[in-house]
């Protein structure tokens, strides 16, 4: 891992720190120390520095500074969205419309909540991965509390349309969350063009710590028509309005915000970059590389998204070959790569189970440069011929 030569192709697992965001939260772990609930001053420059973190934090999403809840993760968003919208609105149904291509941190608890009886519609995509706004509205029933759709998929990178959403979510006067993870700091988002009530992020995801992240609630949960619309999930000492109680981090906090004041400085020179490397690596892949394919939408995805299948052969093997050549890629999601069923998105967009099983994820990041990009187009080609010549699938195929 610390050899001279690694390269690291997975910044949509998580990324690494960038070091001005280390600096930050080394200097408020030493001066920041305060319980931002507490009287006292240093309590009250915990306090102040939350103020502070929500302020550009909001600013990156054009929402409201007290509209930002700091959470634990990405994943703690998104629960807290699901489960307080739905503990909230009982009386007014028990229908909810999401997506067959979501996160297992939005994807499982839907599948908890069918096993509780509520009734869950898991909208299919096309084969760039993308919702059909007319599946959306024909969805849409009179018990209806939640549309749930995520902003950016995390193994194919496709961007949904989230505006048009927004805008049905807002003609039906229902609530609109959206896990924004991938998203977030890499591609504009604005909650109010569109039209979204809750948004989920994490700062691991843009270069910030791990174990911070942050749910966006409109107005704080009160919108028109709808009283008040979430309510926690967990309940303990007074921190982040009760929403979301327990000492808050705030040290990870600032590094959140530093991670996405450095995001909104460098986001549309970095994106352009790396739309360069991302498209680079699938044109000279598909073109070079027999029986080699582009998995979700040429040009409507993340910047730093490339999803490559390849015939006959498991993108584990994939993975683990190029590990021992000093390059760190994935299957897709970090959080399935370890079962052995294959990616539930792949299956969405349409690709058969021994095509799910051949997929390689390459994500590009801050630090990925065009000598990284080279190494690893020099080292894949021999990672495949090698793989192929001892895959049992390719003789049965072929
Ligand atoms: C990483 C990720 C999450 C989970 O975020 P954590 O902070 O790791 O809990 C949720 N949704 C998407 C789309 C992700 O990529």
């Amino acid at each position: 891992m610390n050899d001279s030569k690694y390269i690291y192709l997975d910044n949509a697992a998580t990324t690494p720190m960038d070091p001005r965001v280390i600096e930050e939260i080394n200097k408020h772990f030493k001066e920041t120390y305060g319980n931002s609930s507490s009287l006292h001053s240093v309590g009250q420059k915990a306090g102040q520095v939350l103020l502070k973190s929500r302020e550009i934090i909001a600013s990156l999403i054009n929402a409201k500074r007290d509209d930002i809840f700091f959470t634990s993760s990405g994943t703690e968003a998104d629960n807290i969205a699901i489960f307080g919208v739905i503990s909230k609105n009982k009386e007014k149904g028990n229908h909810i419309i999401t997506t067959s291509i979501e996160h297992h941190a939005v994807e499982n608890p839907y599948k908890e909540l069918e096993k509780r009886g509520f009734k869950l519609t898991f909208l299919p995509v096309d084969k760039y991965g993308l919702i059909e706004i007319k599946d959306l509205e024909k969805a849409i029933t009179k018990k209806t509390l939640l549309i749930s759709i995520m902003f950016a998929n995390n193994e194919i990178g496709t961007i949904e349309p989230i505006k048009e959403i927004g805008a049905i979510a807002k003609k039906h006067d229902l609530i609109f969350h959206t896990d924004a993870v991938q998203a977030f700091g890499k591609i504009p988002i604005d909650v109010d063009d569109m039209n979204i009530d809750l948004l989920s992020a994490s700062a691991h995801k843009l270069y910030g710590p791990k174990g911070v992240g942050m749910l966006y609630i409109r107005n704080k949960g009160v919108r028109d028509g709808w009283g008040k619309f979430i309510e926690p999930i967990m309940y303990g000492g007074g921190h982040e309005r009760d929403m979301r109680p327990s000492t808050v981090n705030v040290p990870g906090i600032a590094g959140f915000a530093k991670a996405v004041e450095l995001a909104k400085e460098e986001m549309e020179g970095e994106s352009q970059q790396q739309m360069k490397l991302r498209d680079r690596i699938i044109k000279w892949v598909t073109e070079n590389i027999e029986d080699s394919y582009l998995n979700g939408h040429p040009t409507r995805r993340l910047p730093n998204n490339v999803n490559l299948g390849f015939k006959y052969i498991e993108g584990e093997s994939i993975v683990l070959d190029l590990d021992m050549e000093g390059i760190a890629t994935s299957t897709g999601s970090a959080c399935s790569s370890k079962s052995l069923d294959p990616s539930h998105v792949l299956l969405a967009i349409g690709l058969k189970h021994e095509e799910a099983h051949g997929s390689l994820r390459v994500s590009i990041g801050r630090f990925t440069s065009e000598e990284d990009v080279e190494y690893f187009l020099e080292k894949l080609p021999g990672v495949i011929e090698r793989l192929r010549k001892i895959s049992p699938l390719k003789k049965e195929i072929k």
